[in-house]
């Protein structure tokens, strides 16, 4: 077990000084100098150690020695003692100075005591004299040849040992998570480096202190039993998330901040084999900082609960709270109460902003709502343009018409916006526990009954539920329930308006409108049910049936030999972003054995703005498959022009309210000529909407206008009675069909 914090350097720099897997040892090569002046004497030494195969080296002076053994590594030399230039006590004397490894017999004629003890002063191994008996002399010898070898393969393990405690080191002082020791008391007797990055603690303070001086105090209940874990294997504490105290923010007040959250493993240790019952030595733990898992985590949830638009919080969540205050409420023998609040006429906001300035006027709106509520208050978006409050501690059912009373005058206050004055006002209907209902369900509904209500007796103000409103009606949901039967129940149909051109005097494509058969109410516009379908996805699957109609009249118009003849198909942004649009309309297409260019895809420039990357995406796959692409109601869309390039735009329709205006003798034309040339400009075509008079005809006939669309020639007709009027216009003969019934 480690227990020292004071990594050798060597531990840092590992991938280039240690080995990374233990390796056999090489045999050690063992070289020999043999000293002597004598050349006979040097020689037979020679002959005596070669067949043992050891390398040897003669040297016959002090100098020449001395060269050697700067020069080489020797395991063994054999020294005489009587040289030519000096003794063989200064060679041995010159080893033991330089710390060299050699190790060295002396052999001599010299057998006075002196010299061998002298010798053996000096490290000599053995003394031994001449004349030498060869097997005691390769004894001595072999002796120290195996002395050289342990040493050798001592050396060769101590440094392996060295290595492999390295890599060990280098990995878990490099591990991304914390890891540690701790004693059998719950002191730390080991941690990584990594405590500095993550907890701000330095690794070497930490030793010896108590586990419980790194946990928030919140957790450290759960924080025992993983921290003095003693079980082994699949039975040990796995993945137990807690939160850690962060010493880099131990100053900050939110436990957010000051804490980390960590997800911990640990497992006993023990000192033999490490089973439970040889002796518990301590906890060694994993430490896993889970930050941004938690963040995401924490995200999702917040996006599930919160409406995006205005951080509010949503229904789900405006139920859990009301859930919650209704349990207190009754527990306390309380009161709560519900304000259901609808914003009057946001839909002309909308309108006459465009979406996303309805959008900013929405946040704004949110922000006024906030001021002046309790902490306690949840308030919550729930629809487009409504808002719920709840009102969990109320003392008497008045408290809520003070609050609701607080919003009417806070809204009556104008909002500078886009340089106008807006004036937002609002319908509030309120419940309360437990005088208008006992259960979040009727608590919700006799608001929304309430605030029915008072939308129906002139908007802005509050009212009470009360049980009579029990038979408001509720139109547009009625409305929404009826059109879903409408499509099931055949009540749709679909006409056409021409689209002329002046020039050749042809029909060049039908704008397909659709119209509903109300059962009881008649004939009904687009205008009527249109807007209510786009707050649900009734207008994709009414969508849907348009595409799959339109593809099959221009199949039948095919048939009746009318050809070419463009379809213009309404579409609205919910459609373009649901999955699988794309697919939809070509496989309409090629069901219908249609050419691609027979469909246009109408757009309005505000349906657009709604989400213009989504716009620009699915339009130009679409582009890219050959459909062309109308932007409809040209220059209402508070758009800017720039779009326009991004977008694969093949025409622009000129809203109606710029033709309604034109007249011979008036300069009404500077916009329609602006957009005109902006559109030969960007080589789109242009298509005059709305035109009624042949004054108007006229004018657009001098700006350069050649096809129009319009009451003027012809109104919007179910397919079988514009099948002759198109047919006459084959023909050569275009009328305007005033004649034919006005939709
Ligand atoms: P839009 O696409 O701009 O269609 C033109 C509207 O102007 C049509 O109204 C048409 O009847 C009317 N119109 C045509 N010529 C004249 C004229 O000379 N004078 C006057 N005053 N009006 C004229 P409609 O059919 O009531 O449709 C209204 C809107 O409803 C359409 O405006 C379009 O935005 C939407 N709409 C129609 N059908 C569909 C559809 O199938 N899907 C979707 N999403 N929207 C549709
Ligand atoms: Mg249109
Ligand atoms: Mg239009």
């Amino acid at each position: 077990m480690t227990t020292s914090l004071d990594f050798p350097t060597q531990a840092l720099l590992f991938p280039e000084t240690t080995p990374t897997t233990p390796s056999s040892q090489p045999e050690l090569p063992i070289s020999i100098l043999v000293i002597d002046d004598e050349q006979r004497a040097r020689q037979s030494l020679c002959d005596l150690l070669k067949p043992l195969g050891h390398r040897t080296v003669q040297a016959d002076s002090v100098a020449e020695a001395l060269k050697w053994l700067q020069a080489d590594n020797f395991s063994l030399a054999l020294v005489d003692i009587n040289l030519p230039d000096g003794s063989g006590q200064d060679i041995m004397r010159y080893i033991q100075d330089h710390n060299i490894e050699t190790r060295f017999i002396v052999i001599s004629g010299e057998s006075t005591f002196d010299h061998a003890t002298q010798a053996l002063r000096n490290g000599a191994c053995d003394f031994i004299r001449k004349p030498y008996m060869p097997a005691s002399l390769l004894e001595t010898i072999n002796k120290e040849v195996v002395k050289v070898k342990t040493q050798h393969r001592y050396e060769h393990i101590q440094d392996e040992l060295k290595g492999s405690e390295a890599l060990h080191r280098f990995i878990v002082n490099n591990s991304p998570d914390l890891i540690y020791m701790l004693d059998h008391q719950g002191h730390f007797s080991f941690v990584n480096q990594r405590i500095q990055a993550l907890l701000g603690y330095s690794a070497k303070k930490i030793i010896g202190q108590h586990y419980s001086s790194i946990v928030l105090a919140e957790d450290m209940e759960k924080a025992q039993f993983v921290f003095n874990e003693r079980r082994t294997g699949d039975r040990a504490s796995q993945s137990v998330e807690l939160r850690l105290l962060n010493r880099h923010n131990k100053e900050i007040r939110f436990v957010e901040a000051r804490a980390l959250s960590v997800e911990l493993t640990s497992m006993g240790v023990y000192s033999s084999s490490g089973e439970e019952g040889s002796e518990f030595v301590g906890t060694y733990g994993v430490i896993r900082d889970i930050t941004d898992r938690k963040r995401s985590e924490k995200l999702k949830h917040y996006h599930q609960y919160h409406d995006q638009l205005t951080g509010l919080p949503n229904r789900a969540l405006f139920h859990d709270r009301l859930q919650m205050a209704l349990a207190q409420a009754r527990r306390n023998k309380g009161q709560l109460g519900i304000l259901f609040l609808d914003i009057d006429r946001f839909k002309m906001i909308n309108e006459s902003f465009g979406h996303l300035a309805g959008d900013k006027i929405l946040q704004r709106i949110t922000q006024r709502l906030k001021t002046g509520l309790r902490e306690e208050d949840t308030l919550a978006r729930v629809g487009a343009d409504e808002f719920v409050l709840l009102l969990p501690a109320i003392n008497q059912r008045e408290d809520t018409a003070v609050i609701a009373q607080k919003i009417i005058e806070g809204s009556s206050v104008p909002m500078r916006f886009q340089d106008q004055d807006l004036r937002v006002n609002f319908s509030i209907g309120i419940a309360t526990y437990p005088d208008h209902g006992r259960t979040k369900e009727d608590l919700i509904r006799h608001a929304d009954l309430a605030k029915c209500h008072v939308k129906q007796n002139g908007r802005n103000g509050y009212d009470y539920y009360s049980p009579q409103f029990k038979n408001v009606q509720r139109p547009a949901l009625e409305l929404e329930n009826a059109l879903h039967h409408a499509l099931t129940n055949n009540e749709l149909e679909l006409y056409y308006q021409p689209q002329v051109d002046i020039v050749n005097q042809q029909v060049t494509g039908l704008e397909a409108l659709i119209r509903w058969n109300h059962p009881q109410k008649g004939l009904l516009t687009p205008g009527l049910f249109i807007p209510l379908a786009e707050q649900s996805s009734l207008i994709c699957d009414l969508g849907q049936w348009v595409l799959e109609r339109a593809c099959h009249d221009a199949r039948l118009l095919e048939d009746h030999s009318l050809t070419g003849l463009k379809i213009a198909i309404n579409t609205a942004m919910q459609q373009l972003d649901r999955n699988g649009f794309q697919k939809q309309v070509l496989e309409s297409i090629s069901r219908h054995k249609l050419e691609k260019n027979y469909i246009e895809i109408e757009i309005t420039e505000s349906n657009i703005m709604q989400d213009m990357h989504k716009a620009v995406e699915i339009l130009s796959q679409l582009a890219e498959k050959g459909i062309s692409i109308a932007i409809d109601d040209f220059g209402t869309g508070y758009s800017s022009l720039s779009y326009l390039q991004t977008l694969p735009v093949s025409t622009l329709k000129i809203d109606r309210s710029f033709i309604c205006n034109l007249s011979l003798h008036q300069s009404g034309t500077p916009i329609v000529t602006a957009i005109l040339n902006m559109a030969e400009a960007l080589n789109m075509n242009c298509v005059a909407e709305g035109v009624e008079t042949k004054e108007q005809k006229m004018v657009l006939k001098q700006a350069g206008c050649s096809i129009i669309q319009g009451y003027y020639y012809c109104q919007p007709q179910p397919l079988t009675d514009l099948i002759s009027y198109l047919k006459q216009a084959n023909e050569g003969t275009l009328n305007h069909c005033n004649q034919l019934r006005k939709v």
